[in-house]
């Protein structure tokens, strides 16, 4: 299933989680962001088109100063998200350029997307970095998203892109393999769900467990982010960020996630 959507989508869009992109002391994970530049250079020879959406500002801030971890204030937040974007994109910068890829930076806000015209400029800005084969990674502009205007999650913000761009799949790399019928963190026997086809459905048979410490979204919001691009007609899939080459394993067949599929 993963292996025929992957095959047959020319513009793909990846979220990384917080967890994803960083290692358990709290730091960019570079090994990750290897394997990652590795996948998307991959993809790219096959032809198809990339844009990333990286959570991570906030970690990498603390990362970076060494303190701040428990500011709970929203201008520490917005602080620590904007020396930590600054450490992210240096970080994307750094193991892109040795793969041969040129990256760029946009940041967004919900309002970005409900005006007409700001929506031409980013497509029109997106269209222009692939065309020139540079990878756009996207981020929300945590200095002007106070909570009332925020998109909230790095996985809405991905829906959003999906359907901006037009992208035919949204691929989620998360610290888990996909959605469960129950936390798995919390329950043993708790079984993956490999195809979603009706979300309503699969909502009334499933619970919902607490996130991870650094993700912000949950399982939640990636279900609200899978009924955006269901119903716009692209496909999303939940995968595991950590497995080595995660993405080009679910392309051979060799991995599994779930898959949300489009009518
Ligand atoms: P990320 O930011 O890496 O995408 P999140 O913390 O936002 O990760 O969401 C993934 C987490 O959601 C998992 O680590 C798990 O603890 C929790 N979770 C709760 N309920 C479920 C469920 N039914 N299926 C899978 N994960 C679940």
């Amino acid at each position: 299933m993963e292996q025929n959507i992957l095959q047959n989508s020319k513009k793909i869009v990846i979220k990384i989680g917080s967890s994803t992109l960083t290692s358990e002391d709290g730091t960019i994970d570079r090994t990750f962001l290897e394997n990652l530049a590795v996948q998307v250079k991959a993809l790219m020879e096959m032809g198809k088109r990339v844009v990333i959406v990286s959570s991570g500002a906030r970690i990498a801030g603390v990362g970076t100063l060494g303190k701040w971890s428990r500011k709970e204030d929203i201008h520490y937040k917005q602080a620590l998200c904007a020396i930590g974007q600054v450490e992210l994109m240096d970080s994307y910068r750094k193991v892109f350029h040795s793969h041969g890829i040129h990256v760029g930076q946009l940041l967004l806000t919900r309002g970005d997307f409900e005006d007409n015209a700001r929506t031409m400029n980013i497509r029109n800005t997106l269209f222009t970095l692939l065309d020139e084969s540079v990878l756009p990674v996207i981020n929300e502009n945590d200095t002007v998203s106070v909570e009332e205007i925020k998109i909230g999650d790095n996985d809405m913000l991905a829906a959003h892109t999906t359907v901006l761009w037009g992208a035919d799949l949204l691929v989620i790399l998360s610290d888990i393999e996909g959605i469960y019928n129950k936390n798995p963190n919390e329950n043993r026997d708790a079984k993956l769900i490999h195809v979603i086809d009706d979300i309503e459905e699969m909502e009334k048979s499933i619970s919902i467990g607490s996130k991870s410490s650094f993700g912000t979204g949950g399982i939640a919001t990636k279900i609200l982010a899978a009924k955006e691009v269901t119903q716009y007609g692209a496909s999303l899939i939940v995968a595991k960020g950590k497995k080595e080459n995660i993405i080009l394993e679910l392309l051979k067949g060799a991995e599994k996630g779930t898959v949300f599929i489009s009518h």
